[in-house]
């Protein structure tokens, strides 16, 4: 394959998945007769410009269609870390009430009921029309399509020019990268600054987080290639943070190459350093992921086969992209695992697709009574221990797979 960002062809396979459907299609009772597609899943790693990628199989608009049921405003811990970023972009940057937020994949407004609470204008971007309907009942304004150059055209002939952008767990989920980073350098204003935030492929390697490798998640970002991305389409960045959200994360402080009034904070190159330090400029850091991918799932396997004989009863929780990841690529079926809880009343009553798993309330946690809890979504253990705590009551365990198993 070629780069998706820079066309060169000299890209090196990372890890091999097998194949999946796409990861958030939850099936009803009725879809449980029909079939499903089932795409390969693949990622490489570019030598040119070190942005680790989904290889392309399948037409988007079926990744994204209307039912999407993954509402951000469902996570405590998610509505916690909007408002602190809102709270610390108008402090830090003087925002005002005449000036305007743009955010794009703006969800259900998870995030921009914050910015409107504050008196201050907004505009959220959002593809999905579930999700968008969401945001419009909190008084918000939204434009419902996908964001990139075009988009960006067409909102700046309206006049719309952005003094701060705000794009959160998205840049890693388009598969135009170019044309979507594109778009912020039309929208935003010659001194205005943009925040993204994605996962870190650097945390991903050294945590064995395969499973967060699906369809939908189209490029895996370190500091490294995305400011190339950056830099092509006239942007940099000038600040950076670590962050701990989806099991460490980046977020990127970005303004315009030529117009941009701040200074670069030392910790950028600091970072980049680290993260040359670290291996990211060898496709070698990248493959052992495969490995290591294999390792867990045997670990997986080996822990619910000895529970399965010694008749004690495992039930997931949490019903999100990464556990169908990892679910498909073990092969796990109702037969190890009878049930996925989850809080998200637009889940339950479904079915995980591929395995086929059921998604059901918390009622039946108390119910069952399982000996054992697998937190699916590790990146909320804490969240989720805490929220499950009568479990260990009845002696319910905890048990994460991922970066190793382990009884919590
Ligand atoms: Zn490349």
């Amino acid at each position: 394959m070629k780069c998706r960002h820079c066309q060169s062809d000299q890209c090196f396979e990372v890890i091999d998945l097998g194949h999946a459907p796409p990861s958030n299609a939850y099936l009803s009772p009725a879809q449980l007769a029909r079939p499903e597609i089932w795409y390969p899943l693949r990622v490489m790693v570019c030598s040119e410009c070190w942005l680790m990628q989904t290889v392309d199989v399948t037409d988007y608009s079926q990744l994204f269609d209307a039912d999407y049921a993954y509402f951000s405003s469902y996570s405590a811990s998610w509505l916690a870390h909007a408002k602190n970023l809102v709270t610390h972009l108008i402090t830090r940057f003087h925002l005002t009430p005449e000036q305007l937020v743009v955010e794009v994949a703006a969800n259900d407004g998870y995030l921009l009921q914050y910015v409107k609470d504050a008196g201050i204008r907004c505009l959220g971007i959002e593809p999905t029309l579930s999700t968008a309907i969401a945001a419009r009942e909190k008084g918000l304004e939204i434009e419902t399509c996908f964001f990139g150059t075009q988009t960006a055209d067409q909102l700046s002939q309206k006049g719309c020019q952005a003094d701060c952008m705000i794009a959160n767990n998205v840049l890693a989920h388009v598969p135009d990268i170019n044309d979507f980073v594109g778009g912020f350098t039309r929208l935003l204003k010659p001194t205005g600054v943009i925040t993204f935030e994605f996962p870190h492929v650097l945390a991903l390697l050294q945590h064995h987080q395969f499973d967060t490798i699906y369809h939908e998640h189209f490029s895996y970002l370190s500091l490294l290639s995305v400011t190339r991305i950056l830099q092509q389409q006239g942007l940099m960045v000038f600040d950076v943070e670590q962050l701990t959200t989806h099991g460490g994360s980046l977020r990127l402080y970005v303004q315009h190459q030529q117009t941009g009034p701040h200074a670069t904070n030392p910790q950028v190159n600091a970072l980049l350093d680290l993260e040359r330090e670290a291996g990211l400029a060898y496709p070698a850091t990248y493959q052992a992921l495969n490995q290591q991918a294999i390792e867990a799932k045997h670990a997986l396997l080996a822990f619910l086969l000895t529970q399965k004989q010694a008749g004690n009863t495992v039930v997931a929780y949490g019903a999100a992209a990464k556990g169908n990841t990892f679910l498909n690529y073990a092969g796990i079926r109702p037969d190890l695992l009878e049930a996925v809880v989850d809080r998200n009343p637009h889940k339950q009553g479904k079915y995980l697709p591929g395995s086929r798993i059921p998604i059901v309330d918390e009622t039946y946690l108390r119910e069952r009574q399982p000996r054992y809890i697998l937190i699916l979504p590790w990146n909320l253990t804490t969240e989720i221990i805490e929220q499950l705590s009568y479990a260990r009551q009845w002696g319910a365990q905890f048990v994460r797979a991922i970066p190793a198993l382990e009884i919590l």
